[in-house]
């Protein structure tokens, strides 16, 4: 077969991808039509694409590219693990020294009691692991019938079939029969979409009470767990109020209700703190990880599990439960570096004390852009509300997300990685993000919502719904 190279014509690759590549989340027919976005290499937070294009990626890749492309400091230490122990199981009463070595720094960078990891190779197997480590938690202790996961409408937890299910996306629960039985959804604590005339305040403890009034509904005896992201990823950079969260803390520990803290996207630096629990003054019980554990480097995931939880399964015979990749000395190795760097080059701090700051002043000229109707920004995660009305913070009446697809059009017209969901722009770039590179990143930025509200308005699309 003919070599396929970077050197290949673009729409070579273009042909070869669209009649063999399935791509995740995406209408293939439909982007065979358009012609896929070949990337072809990155530094720091710049992409490059086969037509030579420099974008930069506001997005950190899939949220997960916290120290920066190009890190050649990980790329040796994978070609040193390889070497020396490419592979082993930690299944049959053996381990080594890059799963021990990783799961004993998370226990140290994990809040409270989170002493203990369960290794997967992504965030869905993670959360696919918790439903079943909570339910034979709850068994072991006598009660079986604690079974019932309690999650959230727009939450993200993954594609597989549990994570899937644990996610309250409607465009998956469309799909193949999810969510899968023991998963019930109340509603998000999204101020902004569904607050009509309550303060957010009011509004985030309504929110919170609807999972006792939940509980009280399946009975305390039957609710396992609470899973939820401290704040929204993929439902677009939710932020709750700050009535919501310690509402949520009191009813979990009133009900005997495990709290999962999904931190795949809000972990590892990206609020300004280790975890985004530590920023919304979470306890959880379990937390969700991947993503930025190796700054996307190497697909690797977990659960970092209490004491209790930990102590009580682990004392009751085997945990029929586990992955061929399960702590993988090379991803655990490469995962191990990711967190020395995010520490030695004092990442963390530089988000909370410089990129985030910054990016808020440059943020809070948007205010008065024609378009937008809010800004959302925690460490370096945001969201750009988009609306043909700011005061009643109407919707448009066209399609939800034909103006966000538009303006995100835009924006990687203008070399700028921003993703829309529904008509709410998010953002997410590299924590190594430099206040130069977000000058660059908030101009382009401007320039694409300028363009798309000329766009729209030449088209009739500013009506309010
Ligand atoms: C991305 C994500 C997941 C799923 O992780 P994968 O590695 O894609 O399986 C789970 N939870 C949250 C909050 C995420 O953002």
């Amino acid at each position: 077969m003919k070599q396929i190279t970077n050197h290949l014509p673009t729409a070579e690759l273009q042909a070869l991808d669209a009649a063999h590549h399935m791509h995740p989340f995406t209408a293939d027919a439909e982007l065979a039509e358009k012609g896929v976005r070949i990337i072809t290499r990155a530094s720091g937070v710049t992409l490059t694409d086969s037509e030579g294009n420099e974008i930069l990626d506001g997005m950190a890749g899939l949220w997960c590219v916290n120290v920066g492309y190009g890190r050649e400091e990980l790329s040796r230490v994978a070609a040193r693990q390889m070497n020396e122990l490419a592979f082993y199981n930690t299944f049959f009463q053996t381990t080594h020294v890059p799963a021990i070595a990783l799961a004993a720094r998370l226990a140290e960078l994990a809040p409270g009691d989170l002493n203990h990891v369960f290794y997967a190779g992504s965030g869905s197997e993670a959360n696919d692991t918790n439903i079943r480590l909570v339910r034979r938690y709850w068994e072991v202790k006598g009660k079986p019938d604690k079974t019932i996961f309690i999650s959230r409408k727009n939450a993200y937890h993954g594609s597989t079939m549990g994570g899937g299910s644990l996610g309250g996306m409607a465009g998956i629960h469309a799909q193949g029969g999810l969510p899968i039985p023991g998963i019930v959804h109340i509603d998000q604590p999204h101020w902004y979409a569904e607050g009509g005339d309550m303060s957010p305040e009011e509004f985030g403890l309504e929110r919170a009470r609807q999972l006792e009034a939940k509980i009280a509904e399946l009975g305390e005896d039957r609710v396992a767990a609470f899973i939820a992201e401290p704040i929204q990823g993929a439902g677009g950079v939710i932020v709750p109020p700050s009535t919501y969260w310690p509402e949520i803390q009191r009813i979990c520990d009133a009900h005997e209700i495990v709290l999962v803290a999904d931190e795949v996207i809000t972990g590892f630096g990206r609020t300004g703190n280790w975890f985004g629990s530590q920023t919304l003054g979470i306890r959880p019980d379990i937390m969700t990880i991947a993503k930025g554990l190796s700054s996307g480097y190497i697909p690797i995931g977990g659960s970092i599990v209490s004491d209790e939880i930990a102590a009580t399964v682990g004392a009751a015979g085997d945990f029929n439960h586990g992955y061929t990749y399960c702590g993988h000395p090379v991803a655990s190795a490469v995962a191990l570096e990711n967190l020395r760097i995010i520490e030695e080059e004092g990442l963390i701090q530089h988000v909370r004390d410089v990129a985030s700051p910054y990016m808020a002043e440059k943020l809070s000229g948007l205010s008065d852009h024609p378009l937008v109707g809010e800004v959302k920004l925690v460490g370096l995660m945001g969201s750009i509300a988009l609306t043909p009305h700011k005061e009643s913070r109407a919707k448009f009446a066209s399609e939800e997300g034909t103006v966000g697809y538009r303006c995100r059009e835009r924006c990687f017209a203008n070399n700028l990685v921003m993703r829309h969901v529904g008509d709410r722009m998010v953002f997410a770039p590299p924590l190594v993000i430099q206040p130069s590179d977000i000058d660059v990143m908030i101009e382009r930025a401007i320039k694409s919502l300028d363009e798309t509200y000329a766009e729209i308005k030449a088209e009739g699309l500013l009506e309010a719904a």
